[in-house]
């Protein structure tokens, strides 16, 4: 017998929340489609409480290990139609609608570990750490929390197919960052989700918590973001694409800001390597803009954009869903 651990996506409001159960099947072939209470989750009443959850993404399970699998699922309701916290389904519209123009995305996933009611590196009852500037990127006790946790994330992941490109320490203790992709949008969504369940999962084993929080702890200490980036078939061949995308980005820009996460007025201050949220700009190599071009983007007049703006705690369904329908029709008129 083998045991498959569906995992979806709750109605917990402004942000939900990752569940999960286990289900002992005698095959991961055809997994079949199966149910949850609801009620218990923000996702239905007490009195019609079944939701159905259906397969949607499915790796081993590198925690049980052996034949065991993860199952990332979508929600339903009972008729089988997508239920309202349901935002797969909506992406996966979208990129019907658009796939001749192969877009794809990485996500750099900013978190923080906590101990208790503090990040880790931060004093166990009062006051702070020295002010940020040794931690990002750094090596040694002074300067870096909780890497054993992240080297067993990473470990995870990779053995799970889970396309991690990297992992660095942020700038705040206790704080760091893996990217995902690059990969179509539901590809990276459905792995970042799963990465993050593992990140959790990973996390228990230490008794350490992590937050998605995009402003953990308010002052002089970095958010955590989900820089995306992006580009299509076209960007990753013309540098006035990529120009293209940016500007179309602008246009919308205060749609996009209200859905990458909740608390994002918190974190997009203009300070701390973000602009405000109220105002869009893009620009070569500028980590105080909106959307970045890296510096070898325009070098070699081609590649991708940086959407600096997502939280943290955004859901990339809803993100690489409204660049996509930002972005494409835009990149359709300029051939
Ligand atoms: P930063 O300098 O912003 O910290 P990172 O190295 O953390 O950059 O992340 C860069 C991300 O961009 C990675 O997730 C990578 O997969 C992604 N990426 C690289 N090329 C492309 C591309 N052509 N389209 C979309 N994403 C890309
Ligand atoms: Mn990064
Ligand atoms: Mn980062
Ligand atoms: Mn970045």
């Amino acid at each position: 017998m083998i045991k498959a651990e569906y995992i979806w996506i709750d109605g917990t409001e402004p942000t939900p929340l990752l569940r999960s159960k286990t289900k002992v099947v005698e095959t991961v072939e055809d997994l079949p489609i199966w149910g949850f209470d609801g009620s218990s989750t923000n996702q239905a009443k007490g009195e019609a409480s079944d939701c159905v959850l259906r397969p949607v993404c499915t790796v081993p399970d590198p925690v049980r290990g052996g034949d065991a699998v993860l199952v990332m699922a979508e929600v339903l309701l009972t008729d089988m139609t997508p239920h309202p916290t349901n935002t797969r389904a909506a992406l996966a519209a979208a990129v019907e609608e658009f796939a001749a123009q192969e877009p794809w995305f990485g996500i750099e996933q900013e978190y923080t570990m906590f101990k208790g009611s503090r990040p880790l590196g931060f004093p166990e009852h009062t006051g702070y750490p020295a002010a940020q500037g040794p931690y990002y990127c750094g090596v040694g006790s002074d300067d870096i929390y909780g890497r054993p946790i992240v080297e067993a994330h990473l470990d995870v992941c990779l053995k799970a197919g889970i396309e991690l490109s990297g992992i660095n320490a942020e700038v705040m203790p206790g704080q760091w960052e893996f990217q995902v992709g690059p990969l179509g949008p539901l590809e990276v969504s459905d792995k970042l989700w799963l990465a993050r369940w593992l990140l959790h999962r990973v996390g228990e084993d230490f008794g350490v918590s992590i937050t998605l929080d995009p402003k953990p702890v308010r002052g002089d200490w970095n958010g955590a973001g989900a820089h995306t980036n992006f580009s299509t078939k076209e960007m990753r061949e013309s540098y006035d694409a990529v120009i293209a995308a940016a500007e179309a980005l602008g246009k919308n820009a205060d749609h996009h800001v209200a859905n990458y996460g909740a608390g994002i007025e918190h974190r997009l201050t203009g300070e701390h390597e973000t602009a405000p949220y109220h105002e869009y700009s893009y620009g070569v190599s500028n980590r105080g803009a909106s959307v970045r071009i890296p510096w070898q983007v325009a070098q070699d007049g081609k590649g991708y954009l940086e959407d600096r703006r997502p939280n943290a705690n955004c859901d990339p369904y809803t993100v690489t869903r409204l660049i996509v329908e930002t972005c494409c029709p835009a990149l359709a008129t300029l051939a």
